[in-house]
Order: structure tokens, then sequence, then C-alpha cells
């Protein structure tokens, strides 16, 4: 590092504001998290100063595998070296290697593939090749769901703030209350093209639903003649103590949308899978959906070093112990502040800690960003810290973690004493 670091963080956060987005640079400046991140490695992130940041927030999800695991950063370099893009009209083996792996590994009964960028795309996709597979045009989706923000992903996506500017969005949407099977069961009926639902809502705030409202909704979709899309993007690869969340409850969708971590931490990289018979019309037409860039051989290269590497160092069984060690832990801090967390859910290491409201939230998580830990809300509840860690963070991480916190919750509790 050449340029002075204080100097290099004023620039940067200058160029946010000039060049960005002055509303997201105050933002960050404000919650002081306004320091310019330089590498990072495993569950730690350094920034130009050589602080080092424990990071909580992974990504969005991203980061299962941590920063720049070295079984994925040596797969990309390979292809690197040889062909990074496609060329579009020859074979890609990466992309064949990721597709059969992910049929082989994934719920029973996706046999087929198709790769792209990023989780909103796995989403658009999953969405039109509902509407031509059944020839109904309806989708239900729940609120507080999440999905992504382009036009598709954003109309059954469900919290206002992010729909009302770019009404109208997709006509024949229904909104239903997420965990509630019999409302969904009321709401689907034979205009219905597809139920979609997240296993366990992400951004709404870490939303676990009822044992059974994955089957009932499969039973509720099989009835109605229409598609289950689950959408994996968060939940998947795993993060929940499960490969993917759906094999819990032994559910298998008819679509699958992924994202995220596919890429390894590494890459962007998403997918949508699906039955060979809901896939019969891009089997029809091989151009009805197409990316330039979905399923390059170096996203797929990560991809794949990514999924082999989460099987064999059984990262969904290491999310389920330390996110059990984490929960009880957050549970014992949790009954000493009663006044301001009102809850701790989770499965795995996908964790939400609710507080009282968002502006208690933001108080903890400015104070976390002072320790530096990184964290942040969920998007469509912004009164839910999510903790979501790379799956290989340590036991002393978790540690620091936790003793962090508690730092945290202290101060913000003295800050708001009257
Ligand atoms: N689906 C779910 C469940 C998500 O959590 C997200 C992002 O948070 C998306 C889709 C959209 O993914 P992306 O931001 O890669 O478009």
């Amino acid at each position: 590092m050449q340029e002075d670091p204080e100097k290099l963080a004023e620039k940067t956060l200058e160029q946010y504001r000039r060049f960005m987005n002055p509303g997201m640079a105050s933002l960050l400046r404000f919650m002081g998290l306004d320091a310019v991140e330089w590498e990072g490695e495993g569950a730690v992130v350094r920034d130009a100063a050589g602080n080092e940041y424990l990071d909580f927030l992974g990504g969005y999800g991203a980061l299962n595998l941590g920063h720049r695991h070295p079984a994925v950063v040596a797969a990309v370099r390979e292809q690197l070296d040889r062909l990074p893009l496609s060329s579009k009209i020859l074979l890609s083996k990466p992309a064949a290697d990721l597709a059969q792996l992910l049929c082989e590994v994934g719920p029973p009964g996706l046999e087929r593939v198709f790769f792209c960028n990023s989780g909103a795309e796995a989403v658009e996709g999953a969405l039109k090749l509902a509407r031509a597979a059944t020839g109904r045009k309806k989708f239900i989706a729940a609120t507080g769901g999440f999905h992504g923000k382009t036009l598709g992903a954003l109309s059954v996506c469900g919290r206002d703030v992010y729909r009302q500017p770019f009404e109208p969005l997709l006509a024949d949407v229904a909104l239903v209350p997420f965990g509630d099977a019999a409302a969904l069961e009321a709401a689907t009926d034979s205009e219905t093209a597809a139920v979609i639902l997240e296993p366990i809502q992400g951004e709404g705030g870490v939303n676990i639903p009822p044992d059974d409202y994955l089957p009932r909704a499969k039973e509720t979709c099989d009835r109605a003649g229409c598609i289950l899309i689950l959408d994996e993007v968060q939940t998947g690869l795993g993060r929940t103590g499960f490969l993917f969340e759906c094999q819990r409850s032994g559910v298998a969708p008819d679509i699958m949308a992924l994202a995220k971590s596919l890429g390894g931490g590494v890459m962007p990289l998403g997918a949508f899978m699906a039955k060979a018979r809901v896939w019969r019309p891009f089997e029809e037409n091989p151009l009805l959906h197409s990316s330039t860039f979905g399923g390059n051989p170096l996203a797929c290269a990560a991809g794949l070093a990514a999924v082999k590497t989460i099987i064999e160092e059984k990262l969904p069984q290491q999310a389920a112990e330390k996110g059990s060690y984490l929960m009880q832990r957050l549970a014992d801090i949790k009954s000493e502040y009663e006044d301001i967390i009102v809850d701790v859910r989770g499965r795995g290491l996908m964790i939400g800690v609710e507080f009282r409201d968002s502006d208690v939230a933001a108080l903890v998580i400015a104070g976390l960003a002072r320790r530096q830990v990184l964290a942040a809300y969920t998007l469509n509840n912004p009164k839910v810290l999510r903790l979501q860690p790379p799956l290989i963070v340590s036991r002393e991480q978790l540690d620091s973690f936790l003793a962090t916190f508690s730092e945290s919750l202290s101060q913000a509790k003295s800050l708001l004493a009257p």
C-alpha cells in the first residue's frame, strides 16, 4: 500500500459522493464503515491501513467459504490462465461439470441447470420458465419475501418501500402471509403459474416457517397444477445446516434458484435448476432464454470448486454445530438484554437478532463497526441484525464476536438510558 491510508479513505469516500451515490457515502460514514477494504482471508477483512475486521455479514450470504478459499482461488487461477470467458459457441467443460454436480447433489428430480450471474437473474429465469411451462400468468409470493431488485424479481418481493417507486410491476402477483399454508392454499388456483418462496426468509428478518409449511405448499402446488419455485439464493449451499434448506423437510421444488455462495466467494454466479418436464420450453427453443456472461468458465470453475469444497469440508454440518453454539450463547445474552432484544432465531449460521426497534439495531451495528466487526440489518426488516459469518469461522472468532456484541449492547443501552 503506497498511498497514505487515511488520505485514501477520504479520497474514496469523496469519489463515492461525487461519482457513485452521495446517500450511500453519508450512510457509510454515519455507520463508521468508511474505511477502504483491501484484502480478505477466511472470516477476516483488512482495510488499507491494515486494520482487521471480523466479517459477520459474509457478503450478504455470498461468503459461505469465506474470503479467498484456497481451493476456489486455485481453480479460478487455473481457468484464468487458459480461458476466462466462453466463445459461447463451443462446449464448455466447467459449465457441464458444474451442472452435473448440482443435479447429483441437489434435491431429487432437478435435472436441468441454466447459469446466470446473480440471484435476481436466477429468479427472473425461474419466473419466465414457470410461465412458459404452464401457459399461466399468475404468481404467488410471500409478504416480507426478497428475491432481488430487477423488475420481475421485484414484482414478487414483499416490501413496499422497494416496490412502490417502480410500479406498475408485473401484474397478476398475489402476496400472502409467509408461513401460512392455508392462506397460500386459498390464493392458489388454476390461473397460478407458480408459487415462489424462500425456505427461510432472509431479508424478511430470518423468518422460519412452521415445519409443515413447505410440504403443504408443495401439495397445494401439485393440486393446482402449478410450479413451486424455491429461492435458495441465501439459504443454499450449507448455510442453514443442510446443503439446501428444503432438504430439511424433504421437499423437492419444481424449480430452484441459486446464487451468492455458488461462486465460492470469488466469482459472481447464479443458476436455476428445474425438473425435465418443466424445462421443455427451453428444450424446444434453446435460445428462448440466454445470457452472454451466464455460465462463463471462470465463474463455473469457481462454482465447481465451491460445491466440491462445501461437501468435502462438511460445511453444512459445521454450520449446524457452530450455529447451535452461537444460538445458545446469544440466548444467554438476550436474557441480560430483554428490554432491547426481542428475539434470537435462526438455523445453522443464518441467525437473526430482532431488536425492539430499528434505531436500537442501528446503534448496535454502529457499535460493532467501531469495534471492527462487520454486520448489517436485513433489507426487508431493519429491526433485525443478521449474522451470517463464513461457515469456516473458528470457535475463537465466534467467541470474539460474542464478546464484542456484548460490549456493543451495553454501550447502546447506556446511550438509550433516559
Ligand atoms: N433471492 C434471495 C433469497 C436473496 O436473499 C437475494 C439477495 O439478497 C436475491 C434473491 C437477489 O440476489 P442478487 O442480489 O444476487 O440479485
